[in-house]
């Protein structure tokens, strides 16, 4: 028991019964690794790369960028270590990047994969730097793109990630239609991670930004769970979640018990969810899952789940 207790303190995230789901840390550089090495982080499941390009009338160089991305791949030899391209626009607009035109909701605007779409030079400047980063590297870089919508987009991606010898790319799916249409997304990508905060946004029609619609931005909304459902599907490519959703340890069991792969959250996070996966089987988060979507409120599914789970009760 004595040593069940302690590998639920620091060792790899998995179920009682031994059902391995690696705990990632979402980080926005290289000044985050030590808090997600000493939380334990088995890597990393959400590099925004944003932050890099906030704040600045130019854009990094190429060069400026290699160094930020490498040094985040080198804190996690052998890890995998998930960069996110540019997520530019609505919440994180930038000052030498902005839309084309005027846009009245920029949440629904030229944001993320979309921005590339329009200045395809910066993901080719983006996606160089990666390449150039992950030479000799023991890291196993992975490369996602956000805001993706359609199957046309993800192979657009796919395929500029592919031209640079970037050997696994992935797509969020942070927008309804992708969770829908996760089996047909699949054939273009190596691996996909939900993004909750924006699948909630735009599930519900509620902007993240305003807290009077916080309550919509609950992700134990049923409606919320079935997508997640739908995303993870049974198209055999894995299926993260990066969005704050994995940061609540109940959440975090009824996630895996949805089929999810891997878990990525701040790193203050992970012990947390560490000890709630590690006081449950599989079978149990399985039921939590189940009955948490037979609810048909955010406030029963919660209430469902907890009753599952009887070591988070
Ligand atoms: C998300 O949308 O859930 C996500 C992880 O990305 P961000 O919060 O950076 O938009
Ligand atoms: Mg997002």
């Amino acid at each position: 028991a004595r040593e069940q207790a302690l590998r639920a303190a620091t060792g790899p995230g998995a179920t009682s019964d031994g059902h391995a789901v690696p705990l990632l840390a979402n980080l926005g550089g290289p000044g985050e690794v030590k808090a997600a090495l000493a939380n334990g982080a088995e890597g990393v499941g959400l590099y925004r790369t944003e932050f890099l390009f906030l704040d600045r009338k130019q854009p990094p160089t190429g060069a400026e960028q290699e160094t930020a991305y490498r040094a985040v791949l080198e804190a996690f030899p052998g890890g995998k270590v998930v960069v996110r391209t540019l997520d530019a626009g609505a919440d994180k607009p930038l000052a030498f990047l902005p839309p084309q035109g005027e846009e009245p909701n920029p949440a629904l605007g030229e944001r993320g994969l979309r921005m590339f779409r329009v200045h395809p030079e910066v993901m080719a400047e983006q996606l160089d730097a990666l390449a150039r980063a992950a030479e000799g590297l023991p890291a196993q870089l992975q490369v996602m793109a956000p805001m993706v919508a359609t199957v046309e987009e993800a192979t657009w991606f796919t395929e500029a990630c592919r031209a640079r010898g970037l050997t696994s790319a992935g797509v969020m799916i942070e927008v309804p239609a992708a969770a829908l249409r996760a089996g047909d997304l699949a054939a273009a990508v190596d691996f996909f991670s939900i993004g909750t905060n924006d699948l909630a946004q735009y599930t519900f029609a509620a902007d993240r930004q305003v807290g009077a619609l916080s309550a919509l931005q609950d992700a134990w909304q049923p409606a919320l769970l079935d997508l997640i459902a739908s995303a993870v599907g049974e198209h055999g490519r894995p299926c993260g979640v990066c969005g704050e959703a994995a940061a609540d340890p109940v959440l975090a069991c009824v996630l895996v018990g949805l089929g999810v792969s891997t878990l990525s959250m701040s790193a203050p996070s992970l012990p947390a969810v560490r000890a709630g996966l590690a006081g449950h089987t599989l079978a149990q988060c399985r039921a939590a899952a189940e009955a948490a979507r037979a609810q048909s409120t955010a406030a029963g599914a919660r209430a469902a789940a907890r009753a599952a789970l009887p070591r988070l009760a």
